[in-house]
């Protein structure tokens, strides 16, 4: 049917497309490009990566997530593995390296089942079969931990050392790892986690993360690191006047400045004589008199906004008594919020007593040679801050990503308090066990779990790497030693060495993470086999940096001009 001289159009001009085959080809060639950028920083000895972004900021980490974040990918089906790194990410806050290079080994066995002519669904359907067993599997063989009820004293010290352990195998790849400080930050790390931490009918704890705040504070080391049961900001009381300590806090929220807006175009405003002057002077005045006579009619003797306090209003405040700290971070104000039982309010005017915030103290305290304001005693005991203090920011910023492991992986076991043995361990069992189970599955599906057992062998392979062992031999070594029933054998990689017992060593993780894992690689491989047509229009790069910018400013709390 043909149409002459008319071309049919139906995508845009600039739009690309590929399909079957050679479409799948590709997709799978960028997702194993990423997954092989990110294999070599797996583990304790994984090595860093440099990254510059558009600005020429760098970051040098090994951690996952991080790098996934700061690269800009562009290939779809690379961004789908992006994706799966921050579901896990998001899920258990661990094992992003490790989701990653499994979903790409997943796709490096499907190829070449597809180069023997097995068609894609029978894969995928082998790789959810697979998946759903090693999930069983993994039940199995976890090994429970008792935690206890944190609230009694004791059972809280004993459940400390449980976790003490699962810590130190979390954040032994870490920087910090390396310092002599790492015993006083896991203890800050599960203070923190203990402090955040709901108890759930059945016995286990919720740790509210959003309970927990990090504040960087540059200067002196990571030793004079320490924990503040409350809410730190790094911001310090606007006028000399001011109280620099507040008992009994009556806070109010302000998301609306302190000051009289000005215009965004410029006006004219004629004015033939001195006492014109002074009464537009004294009109603003007022209205900021009046402003500080509202917040204080109902009972505030702090106040925290987010915008910017003019210095008229700052000199009524302090005539008031009142404590005021400007240009408060919205996710500081949002934490402030959660702790004192306050709410934001954008009008002053419509401020009431049931808005206000409550706090045993508001101080502000020298930290270094910075003041910080500390609001603590809170309304909610659950708020609390881990205040780090390092000689760079790029210590700090490692420090914090250090943190943020380990309090997921408190919250990980005090959710689901089981833990499975590290260091490819787990690994190899799970797929010792598939393969034996492969054997009852008819068909070419069968070839799909064997491949998938095979994966999952790419973390003590890539493990064995990283410690400059013999991979292939290490991983036939493994397989004897776990057919002989040693089911916590895997890779001691400090000591560059096969272990009988991973336990041993501390090396162990939460089974919750395993199983995250698993599910988000499998899912990304999965969905990256199903697609047969890639149609791109061709990209709008600018608008999209535009919008992260804004968002950027809004959340510095930037985004009016400020006269400083
Ligand atoms: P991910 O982003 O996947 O969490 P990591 O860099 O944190 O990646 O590495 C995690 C892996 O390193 C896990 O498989 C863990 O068992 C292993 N691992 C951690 N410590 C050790 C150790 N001391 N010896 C061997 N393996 C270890
Ligand atoms: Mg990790």
């Amino acid at each position: 049917m043909a149409m002459y001289g008319i071309p049919v159009l139906i995508l845009k001009e600039g739009t690309s497309r590929t399909h079957g085959k050679e479409a799948l080809k590709a997709n799978i060639m960028a997702a194993r490009i990423l997954a092989e950028i990110l294999r070599t920083s797996l583990g304790p000895r994984g090595l860093d990566k440099m990254l510059v972004d558009s600005f020429g900021d760098i970051t040098v980490t090994n951690d996952g997530a991080t790098i996934v974040k700061e690269m800009e990918i562009q290939h779809p089906s690379a961004k789908l593995l992006v994706e799966a790194a921050k579901a896990v990410d998001a899920e258990v806050g661990d094992g992003t390296t490790s989701a990653v290079v499994i979903a790409g080994a997943l796709l490096e066995k499907a190829e070449r089942l597809l180069d023997q002519g097995i068609h894609s669904t029978i894969i995928i359907e082998g790789y959810k079969k697979a998946l759903n067993k090693a999930l069983e599997i993994l039940d199995e063989i976890a090994i429970k931990i008792p935690i206890g009820d944190i609230e009694k004293p004791e059972e809280r010290e004993k459940a400390k050392e449980k976790l003490k352990k699962v810590l130190y195998a979390a954040l032994a790849s870490k920087y910090v790892a390396t310092s002599d400080v790492l015993d006083r930050i896991m203890d800050m790390v599960i203070e923190a986690a203990f402090t955040a931490a709901e108890k759930r009918p059945d016995g286990t704890y919720d740790v509210k993360l959003d309970m927990i705040k990090i504040e960087k504070k540059r200067g002196g080391s990571l030793a004079d690191s320490m924990i503040v049961h409350g809410v730190v900001l790094d911001k310090e009381v606007v006028h000399p006047a001011m109280p620099r300590r507040v008992e009994n806090a009556k806070i109010a929220l302000i998301d609306a400045p302190l000051e009289i807006e000005k215009p965004d175009i410029t006006a004219k405003i004629n004015i033939t004589s001195p006492e014109q002057i002074r009464a537009f002077l004294e009109e603003e005045a007022r209205i900021l008199r009046d402003y500080v006579e509202k917040i204080a009619s109902v009972g505030v003797n702090v106040v925290i906004c987010q915008k910017g306090i003019d210095d008229v209003a700052q000199h009524y405040l302090a005539k008031k008594g009142i404590m005021a700290v400007r240009r408060v971070k919205r996710s500081d104000m949002e934490k402030l919020e959660k702790a004192t039982g306050g709410r934001i309010v954008t009008s002053i005017r419509d401020l009431s007593e049931k808005d206000l915030g409550e706090c045993g103290l508001v101080e502000e305290r020298r930290v270094g040679n910075d003041k910080m304001v500390f609001v603590e005693r809170c309304k909610n005991p659950k708020a609390v801050t881990i205040l780090l203090r390092g000689s760079s920011d790029m210590l700090l910023d490692e420090t914090e990503r250090s943190i943020n492991d380990g309090l997921n992986t408190v919250r990980n076991v005090l959710r689901d308090p089981k833990i499975v043995p590290g260091g490819g361990a787990v690994e190899m069992e799970v797929a010792m066990r598939l393969r034996r189970w492969a054997e009852t599955i008819a068909g070419k599906e069968q070839l799909a779990v064997l491949a998938f057992a095979e994966a999952i062998e790419e973390i003590p392979a890539i493990l064995a790497q990283t410690a400059g062992m013999d991979t292939l031999a290490t991983i036939m070594e493994l397989r004897k030693l776990h057919a002989e029933g040693k089911s916590a054998a895997g890779v001691d990689v400090i000591n560059s060495r096969v272990y009988e017992n991973m336990v041993e060593l501390n090396v162990l993780e939460p089974v919750i993470v395993k199983k995250q894992i698993l599910k988000s690689a499998t899912e990304t491989a999965t969905t990256i086999l199903k697609i047969d047509d890639v149609i791109a229009a061709a990209p709008k790069k600018e608008e999209k940096k535009k919008e992260e910018e804004k968002k950027k400013e809004e959340e510095e709390g930037i985004s009016k001009p400020s006269f400083d």
